[in-house]
């Protein structure tokens, strides 16, 4: 098993780690910056190849990966954004099926991820096959002291891409939630369906991405997209903001490891609480209120 990994200026994607150690230590590295983000695989990966191939163009580089990797059975990419673009074309241009949103990946079996989380789908793969792992599940293992074996092959990717002409930047609402770096999220202790608005206003200023508990996506208030825990989305933030949620398990398990947890609570003793960097003992919707006034303009 290998794993396809790209990389945009030495910049690992979320998913990368774990999808090296699904593949045991075996990684290409394809994009621009190859070499900077094959020094941050120590002790994840033990034989890197490098393909300095450019900014990143999904059709170009699935035909060419498709000659170069013809003889690799398994390709595995991390389900980043990146990596959910490229598999589709790699997998059509190899003539093998595509496995989206695995659990788990090996030559005898595939655990998918199916219908939002709430079914496991274990089959039986073909020999050949293409599948993209999804990030925060699996975990990373780390190699004991080995010595990282790093190839640097040259290739060109010559067909033509469309051209990307503008990214929008992203909205606070719909930023992939397992992507975001910072999210702000609700649970019942909002007191309506409108404090999602201002979530989503808070989060567009601190670059956010909006999260909920089961009790809120149960109701309607939000997607189901947007739930966090165990039969929602995993995510990973380095900062997680927490208005009216008790902290349950099953939404704490999908959290990740955040480097600051902000809970805004009028239980100080509940789980979300004693989690909590800081620990802010109020009303969440009065909160909301003061936040919304402090970063709306006077005259807005
Ligand atoms: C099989 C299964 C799977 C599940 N999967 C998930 C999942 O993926 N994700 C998930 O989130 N849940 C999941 N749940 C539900 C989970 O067990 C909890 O019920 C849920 O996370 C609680 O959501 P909550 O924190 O919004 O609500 P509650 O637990 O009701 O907590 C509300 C919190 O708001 C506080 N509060 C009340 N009023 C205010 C106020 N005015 N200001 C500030 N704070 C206030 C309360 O003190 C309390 O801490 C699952 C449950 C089961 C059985």
């Amino acid at each position: 098993m290998l794993a396809v990994i790209v990389v945009r200026d030495g910049v690992l994607p979320l998913g990368a780690h774990e999808s090296i150690s699904e593949c045991d230590g075996r990684a290409v590295l394809v994009g621009t910056g190859t070499a900077a983000a094959a020094s941050d695989l120590d002790h994840v990966a033990r034989e890197v190849t490098m393909m300095e191939v450019g900014e990143f163009r999904p059709g170009a580089w699935a035909e060419m990966l498709a000659t170069q990797l013809a003889d690799e059975p398994i390709l595995v990419m991390p389900a980043s954004p990146d990596g959910r673009d490229l598999a589709p074309g790699l997998a059509a241009e190899l003539r093998r099926p595509l496995y989206a949103q695995a659990l788990s990946i090996s030559p005898i079996r595939i655990d998918l991820i199916r219908r939002h989380g709430t079914e496991l789908h274990s089959i039986e793969p073909p020999h050949t096959f293409v599948a993209t792992l999804q990030p925060g599940v699996r975990g990373v293992d780390r190699l004991d002291a080995t010595t990282m074996v790093r190839t640097l092959v040259p290739v060109l990717a010559q067909r033509d891409d469309p051209t990307i002409e503008a990214v929008p930047p992203p909205d606070a609402a719909t930023i992939d939630l397992s992507e975001a770096k910072r999210i702000v999220a609700g649970g019942a202790g909002l007191d309506d369906q409108r404090r999602f608005q201002q979530l989503s206003a808070l989060g567009a200023v601190l670059e956010a991405s909006v999260g909920a508990t089961r009790v809120i996506t149960d109701r309607g208030w939000v997607g189901h997209e947007r739930q966090i825990g165990t039969t929602g989305v995993t995510v990973d933030p380095s900062l997680y903001i927490a208005f009216g949620i008790s902290g349950a398990v099953q939404h704490t398990s999908g959290l990740g490891q955040p480097q600051h947890i902000v809970s805004v609570n009028t239980d100080p003793f509940c789980p979300m609480m004693q989690l909590a960097d800081l620990a802010v003992i109020g009303d969440a919707n009065a909160v909301l209120d003061a936040l919304l006034e402090q970063i709306t303009p006077p005259h807005a």
